[in-house]
Parts: C-alpha cells; structure tokens; sequence
C-alpha cells in the first residue's frame, strides 16, 4: 500500500467501482468510475444535480489518470537549473531547510501558502492548520478570490451568510422568471441547461445579462448586452421600473429587510435612458426585463463571474441583491437570488481557513471567540494563532520583494495562468528563494518551482466537496495513487512533523527521532507528535493524513460557525446524495433552503446595501479603444492544465483565440484565422482572430485556458474589489492589431 492509501469507502457495484463525483466545476456531476483491465471508464450516474448527464470534461476526466505526463516523482531544481528527480526525503528536505532559512531571515511571514478551490475540505481545511499552526504565517489565500469572492462578500453584507445557492438547483427549473446576469450555464455547466430547458417548457421567461451572445443568451427569451462593466446601471434601472410600476413588496420589505430608504433614492436617479445611454441596453429591453420579474409568480436572480469579476463586483452583485430583495424574492418558496458558483470546491474552499481572513467554519480570524474555539481544537493558545494575510493578488504582487514572503507553497492552483497581469506575477514567483508546488501535472506554474511534489488525482482520494448548492459530497476513490505519488494531506502532514519543534521532556506521546510518516527513508526531525491539545490522548486524527479524521477535527471546528459542518458525517452524506449545511447536529435536519423564516444577519433581516454605478477601473481611450472581456470554453477548464492535456477536449478546443465583430475585422483589415496582437497597459497576447457577430463592435473576448504567448490574463486589469479583492478580469481597455507575417 502506498503512502495515499486509504479506507476502502467506494460503494461501487463492485470493488472495482466507485461512485463519485467528477473532479472539475462546482456542479459536482455525479459519476461513477469502473476499472477493468486497468482502464477506467466513466459512467452516467442519476444523482440529484445532472440526473445522469455530464460534459464532455466528465466523460473524459479519467484519461488523466495514467496520462503519460503524470508526475510520479518529486522534482528538485538542480545546480543546472533544471528539475530533475528525486526522493521525497530530498524534496522534504529542501522544503524544510528553506522554510527554517527563510523564516529565520524573515520571519514567520515569509512563507506563504496558495490554495485552491478545487481541494477538498479536508484539504481546504488541513492547509488553513498548517498555515496557522505549524508556518504560523499570516500569509495564505487562494485561487477562489479570483473566482467567488465578490458574491460571497455581497452575500454576507446582505444575508449574513454566503452560500451559492440557498436552495437546491431544481428550483430553477420551477421559476417563472429567471434572470441569469453574466453566467453561461450551457457552456460552462452544460447539465445545469436542463434546468433552463424544463423552465422554459414550464412556460417560465429566461433572461439573460452578457456582453456577448453566448450558448446561454441563445436559449433566453430576452438578451441584455450591456457594454461590460455597467451591470450595476442595469440593476439599479430594474429597480427603479419596478418602483415606478408597483412592483415592490413593501410588505415584504417592511417585514423582513432594512436600509431600503438608501437604496430607493439611488434607484430613483436610475431612469432607464439614462441606463440605455450608458449601457447601450434599450428602455425596451429594460422594460420587459423588469416586469418579467415584477410581475412574476416566482422570480430567481442568479450572477455569476460577469457580474462579479470586476473592481465593483461586490456592489454589482449587490444592486442585484437589492432588486431580488425589493421584489420580495429571498427566503419566498419557488424564488430567491443566488450565485453560481465556479471552481469544484469553490463552496466548501472559501469555508473552512484557506483565505487570508477566515478560520473554519467561516469564522473570522479576528474575532476573539473564534481565535478561542479553532485554537482550542488545535491545541495551541488563541494568541498563538497569526492575524488575517492579505488577499491572492497582493500576495501574488509582494512575492520575493523586501517586505513580501520569500517562500511560497502552491496546492491545487496555477496562478501564472489565472493570475491577473499574469506576467508581472510571473517574474514574482521567480524572484522568490523557494517556490514548492504540489500538483500532478507540470502546469506553468510548477515549470518555475524549485521542488514539485506529485500529488494524488481526485479518483486516488476520499473527502469531500460543496457544491454550488452548499450540498456536502462524498469524492470516493476507486484505486490507490501510484507509487511514488503523495495525497496533498499526507504531505502537508508530513512536513508537520517535520517542522514542529522537539517536545519538551515532560510531554507525552513524544517519541523522539521519528521517522516521517509512510517514508522509512527520511529522518528529519524528532516530532512531538500530532497536533493536539496538550493534555488530550491521540486519536485516529492523529496522523493527519487521513481524510476521514481530518473531517471529523473539521467537523469540530467549524461547529457553531456560519457554515456549520457538526451535523455532516459520511455515512450521512452516503445514505441521502449529500447533506446541505448548515447542519449543527447529527441527528437534527440540514437546510436545502435558507431564509424561509429569517436571515442570518443580527436582526434576522436582510439588509440593503446603497450602491452606485462607477466606471471600470480602465475605460477606454484613444491609445487603447477596445474593450476586452475573458471568460471560458465548453471543452477547456479554469488555466487548462488538466484539460489541455485530454485528447478530446484539445481537439475541441486546440487553441486560444480572440473574438471580433465583422465590423471591426473589417475596420482592421482583420480576416478569420489571422494571428492578433492584443496589447492593455500592462502587457500583451498573441492568438488567432474568431470573427463572429456574437460579441459587440467594442469589445474583444478572448478565454483564459492558456499560458504563453496566448495568455490572455497577460492583458488583463490587477485593479481590485476594495471589498472582495477580487481582480477587474472582466473588462479593461486594449488596441488590437494583425500580426504581419
Ligand atoms: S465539468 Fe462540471 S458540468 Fe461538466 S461533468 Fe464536470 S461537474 Fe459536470
């Protein structure tokens, strides 16, 4: 057995079969893998969410399992520059010394960890302790705050609680009029479009809000096609219509919100020409938009990255917020307003101490009682636990400079692809004294690193996963990692004990010189043992590598927290597709649906939140009179480093490009297939022209899934949310030329 083994826990028809989920987005299709013969094939499984259907990411996402490109031993950079094999006592070696060195230099804050939203909670989990406890660094954050933050701030100012979805995704399928404002569902979660469908069977109104007219926009019976970046004009003109027309539940407001005076003298300056002139949606247009809602029986607003991936995102999302709420929508059975959520883990990832400012259970690092409930699971004293970091980018931006962290630990996450101004983050990672990355592939980001660490793949492990709808699952694994191959919980507890101090003579349970768990080559340090409380008897949380205990420490330590996991158990999630959280006891019920009686806020009401249009953080100019907006394809996943590298998907989508109008082509001289230069203040790219009438004669698309020359997030704006710090990826100003030959 290797050092990734596990409990057998796959309740396949056979041993040979494990019912799962596929390892991508945050629809978490259920799956089922069956082995024969060695090879792995994926089957449709009937699970609440895809009710059997998946993409062709799912059907394909085994063939990385025994992809030629694995990696299936660790990489340390050599003297020569290159990375070259070697054992894990090496590569634990080389972490270690360079965590002391640079502590010793810099200090704890130093050394930084980048997660990702795609880990496990348990891993989530076990990444946030490993930070706080045994780094002591207040330096962590993770990819989901390029991804999810601006939803989740605005969902937390307004309901007190942030999950994607209060009630579970057949919902959609029942609303009279849904409104879904920068999310393309069809492209990006095809299964989802089933919803779509049977809603629009039912006789239910579609609407969608995207710059361009994405697979989504076709479905819909009406299309908003604001320039981007005023989103939030459209929302605030919605309101003021249906203020105009009658449209508000007063009672509802008066009974279950606050703040509505602010934001109805907001919306009272929002007529809608003034929303046409900037926007360029027609009055029309808003019109019908606004009494599809106003009028409707039950009424869902979803957003997603179009609406939240911008310097304003949080107040973008929160004018939909308010029109969801003036009309009456949150907690009412059939309606509400929700956010799709992107990345597989992007729920349980931003829960439970991954980010910068947050202890399990989303508690906040700077509240005293919570410092006081996590430190006592930990074993440590509350003041011993590091205050809140700082956000992804501005980590990413103060990498190897004087006052920033000179080490950086990378799990599950390729920021030299996703990171905005890509490149500068690039030579940030370079200028670091040791870069580490634990993943299974060489991504772009692992090609810098001076040590990789090969990792399990998601069919080698068992944990869990949140999905968009805050619905708890199992990942269960059907077969072992390779040899040679570590789960990232076994590495992280791993380097634990390599890094916790020798005990002091009087401590219990401290065998001295022990050897690094599931290594009998590596002694490195003596080890006090697990992470327990001083006076508490190990217990099968004791290793820290096993998934099963590190959610049941999980379990406690979020208990009483706003995402609160006491209740969750895996035979639980086994016998019912899942648990919804919260869920505070074993025995009691867990919450499909939020907000029926009251809202997680103080007062049990929601609150309203006076937003204003403002413009992008960049606008367009004549050096620069383009827009540019990113986003994804069908057949590519976040910085594509596992898609790229499936047959199918590569053939589907070989290449980066960039989308025009053909009256822009035509103005540029530009034909179908002619390499573009896209150039922004801060750096540029280089990829073919896709001319299509789908996308306005302002602006410019290009997808995110690359690196190199094609890169498109070398372009793209690092102007932050004040609120999420979430990056402006959505829009920023460019020139665009055709590269002659
Ligand atoms: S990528 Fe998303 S939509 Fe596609 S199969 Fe996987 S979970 Fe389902």
């Amino acid at each position: 057995m290797t050092d990734g083994a596990r409990a057998a826990t796959s309740p396949g028809r056979t041993p040979h079969e494990a019912a799962t989920h596929c390892p991508y987005c945050a629809l978490q299709c259920g799956m089922l893998l069956s082995e024969r013969d060695g090879r792995i094939e994926v089957l449709p499984r009937d699970f609440p969410t895809n009710r059997g259907g998946l993409c062709q990411k799912g059907w394909t996402a085994a063939e990385l399992l025994d992809h030629p490109e694995r990696l299936t031993t660790p990489l340390l950079r050599g003297p020569d520059g290159r990375l070259a094999p070697a054992t894990w006592a090496e590569a634990y070696a080389r972490i270690v010394t360079g965590i002391r060195d640079t502590q010793a230099a810099h200090g704890r804050d130093a050394v930084a960890i980048f997660g990702g939203g795609g880990l496990t909670n348990e891993k989530a989990y076990a990444l946030g302790r490993f930070a706080r406890v045994a780094l002591r660094t207040r330096m962590i954050d993770y990819n989901g705050r390029f991804c999810m933050s601006s939803a989740a701030a605005a969902g937390m100012r307004a309901f007190g609680i942030d999950r994607g979805l209060p009630f579970p995704l057949a919902d959609l399928g029942r609303a009279d009029t849904l409104l879904l404002v920068g999310a393309n569902p069809a492209e990006t979660m095809p299964p989802l479009a089933r919803y779509l469908t049977e809603q629009r069977e039912r006789g239910g109104r579609l609407i969608v809000v995207d710059p361009r007219v994405t697979a989504t926009a076709r479905l819909a019976d009406l299309h908003l096609q604001p320039l981007p970046g005023t989103d939030l004009a459209v929302a605030n003109a919605l309101l003021h219509i249906a203020l105009t027309e009658g449209w508000v539940d007063r009672e509802y407001v008066a009974a279950r919100t606050e703040g509505f005076d602010a934001v109805r003298r907001i919306a009272a300056g929002w007529w809608p020409a003034r929303a046409e002139r900037l926007s360029g949606v027609p009055v029309a247009d808003l019109e019908e938009a606004a009494r599809a809602l106003g009028t409707a029986r039950t009424a869902i607003i979803l957003t997603a990255r179009g609406a939240e991936q911008h310097a304003k995102g949080v107040d973008t999302v929160s004018a939909f917020v308010n029109l969801a709420l003036a009309l009456g929508l949150p907690g009412r059975p059939g309606s509400g307003y929700g956010c799709l959520t992107g990345q597989g883990n992007g729920q349980g990832g931003r829960e439970h101490g991954q980010k910068a400012d947050q202890l399990p259970g989303y508690r906040r690092i700077d509240d005293p009682a919570a410092r006081a409930h996590v430190a006592a699971i930990w074993g440590v004293h509350p003041d011993e636990l590091p205050g809140p970091g700082v956000s992804a980018y501005e980590l990413l931006d103060m990498l190897g400079t004087p006052t920033g962290p000179r080490t950086l630990l990378v799990f599950g996450s390729n920021p030299v692809v996703s990171a905005p101004r890509a490149a500068r983050v690039e030579r940030r990672l370079r200028d670091l004294d040791l870069l580490v990355v634990a993943d299974f592939l060489l991504s772009e980001t692992a090609a810098l690193a001076d040590v990789v660490l090969p990792t399990a793949q998601w069919a080698e492990e068992d944990g869990t996963m949140t999905n968009l709808e805050g619905r708890v699952l199992r990942r269960r694994a059907l077969r072992e990692p390779p040899s040679g191959v570590r789960t990232d919980l076994r590495v992280l507890a791993d380097l634990t004990t390599a890094l916790t101090p020798p005990a002091l003579p009087a401590a219990r349970s401290a065998p001295a010189a022990e050897v690094v768990a599931g290594d009998p080559s590596y002694r490195f340090l003596p080890s006090r043992g697990p992470l327990q409380p001083p006076d508490a008897a190990p217990d099968a949380a004791a290793d820290g590598a096993d998934p099963r205990a590190v959610f049941a420490e999980l379990r406690r330590a979020s208990a009483g927290g706003v995402a609160d996991y006491a209740g969750v158990t895996w035979e639980r999630i086994d016998a019912a597709d899942g648990v919804f959280w919260p869920c505070p006891d074993e025995d009691g019920p867990d919450t499909p649906r939020l907000f029926a009686d009251r809202f997680a806020t103080p007062s049990g009401r929601a609150r309203f939140h006076p937003v204003e249009h403002r413009p992008a953080a960049e606008e367009v100019c004549d050096e620069y009179p383009l827009y540019l907006t990113t986003g994804r394809v069908l057949a590519q996943y976040q910085s594509g480093t596992q898609t790229r590298r499936v047959d199918a998907l590569r053939r589907a989508a070989p290449e980066p490009f960039v989308e025009l109008h053909p009256d822009l082509a035509a103005r540029l001289g530009v034909e179908e297939g002619d390499e573009l230069r896209v150039a922004s203040r801060r750096g540029e790219m280089r990829a073919p022209a896709r001319i299509t009438a789908t996308i306005r004669p302002d602006t410019l698309f290009a997808p995110f899934h690359w690196g190199g020359a094609g890169r498109v997030n070398s372009v793209t704006n690092d102007a932050l949310d004040p609120v999420s710090r979430m990056p402006e990826f959505k829009v920023c100003a460019v020139r665009v030329e055709r590269v002659t030959p």
